[in-house]
């Protein structure tokens, strides 16, 4: 099928690089949050972002006014029934994802195909609550989108062939590379990534370096363009714990089990990045750490 409406769901980091990527690409693009700030934010950014790319040479310049138009925002799922393709970017959590899909069913036509760009969750147990899993796949870009080269395809149980082809599409048409992963939990890049940066938190949480030694072992000992923590930081503690939990309870393994120092910043609500705080603060000129 040809896929020109997209609709995202949720305008934090993923969802505007989203939105961004595919509104380069020519699709026409809905961004909906329930938070009204962070769509602003979202749009303010994208419009950043896209003015720096063109100044780098990256995109041509006369791209960038035609993709901002093609980018609208909402609050109401209503505005999404003439989409051809939604995405859903919202908080990594089970439940308030199973809520947004219930309320975006019966919003949507028969054919409207959904993605979801969990970074850990089971596509199948997603697709499941909704009543379309044949039309249902996991698209799991990385962040930053627009920098970044992968996007994850991962088929629920039930995706059917076209839906398939259809994500393969996508990919190509916003100009990235597929990596075709099995729906077991946090698939490839994140089964890999997240213990690494689990276990630079007990590095941490153990006392055996401080979050400077620690990114500096990493960036100049492993070349590692950015240390655990850092990265950490620039993905959202929040998503970093979401993911060891869903790997922890999904592979049943006690070596996933999130480090408390972790589960501490969370609760802190030191989110990294997007909250200004976390294993550094940055609210000054220049990031400073916190441990
Ligand atoms: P984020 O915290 O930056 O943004 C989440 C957004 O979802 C927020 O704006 C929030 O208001 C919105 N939201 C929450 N509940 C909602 C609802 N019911 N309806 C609509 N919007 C709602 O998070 P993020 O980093 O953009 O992550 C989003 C998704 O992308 C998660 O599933 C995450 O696992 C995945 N992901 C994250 C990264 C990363 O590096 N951060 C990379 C790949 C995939």
């Amino acid at each position: 099928m040809s896929i020109e409406r997209v609709g995202i769901i949720g305008a934090g980091q993923m969802g505007g690089g989203i939105a961004h990527v595919c509104a380069l690409a020519g699709f026409d693009v809905i961004i909906e949050d329930v938070n009204a700030d962070a769509l602003g934010r979202a749009k303010s950014l994208i419009e950043k972002n896209m003015h720096r790319q063109a100044a780098r040479g990256l995109i041509k310049d006369d791209l960038v006014e035609p993709a901002l138009k093609r980018i609208s925002t909402t609050q109401s799922l209503d505005d999404f029934k003439d989409r051809d393709l939604v995405i859903e970017a919202a908080t990594e959590d089970e439940s308030v994802k199973r809520k947004i899909f219930q309320d975006l069913c019966p919003r949507l036509t028969e054919k409207t195909l959904i993605a979801t760009n969990t970074s850990s969750i089971s596509v199948t147990r997603l697709a499941a609550s909704t009543d379309r899993p044949e039309h249902f796949i996991g698209l799991h870009f990385m962040n930053p989108v627009p920098m970044m080269q992968l996007v994850e395809v991962i088929r629920g149980i039930a995706t059917d062939d076209g839906t398939f082809q259809a994500a393969l599409e996508i990919v190509k048409r916003v100009g990235k590379t597929v990596a075709y992963a099995e729906d077991f939990p946090a698939f490839i890049v994140n089964r890999i990534l997240m213990p690494m940066i689990n276990e630079a938190v007990y590095t941490l949480y153990e006392g055996v370096g401080n979050v400077d030694a620690i990114d500096t072992a990493m960036r100049l000992g492993a070349n590692h363009p950015m240390g655990p923590l850092q990265l950490a930081d620039f993905i959202g503690l929040d998503t970093c714990l979401s993911v060891m939990q869903v790997l922890y309870e999904g592979l049943a393994d006690s070596k996933y089990r999130p480090c408390p120092l972790l589960v501490k910043y969370v609760e802190a609500g030191w989110l990294g990045r997007k909250t200004g705080r976390g294993f550094y603060d940055y609210r000054g000129e220049h990031p400073v750490p916190t441990r």
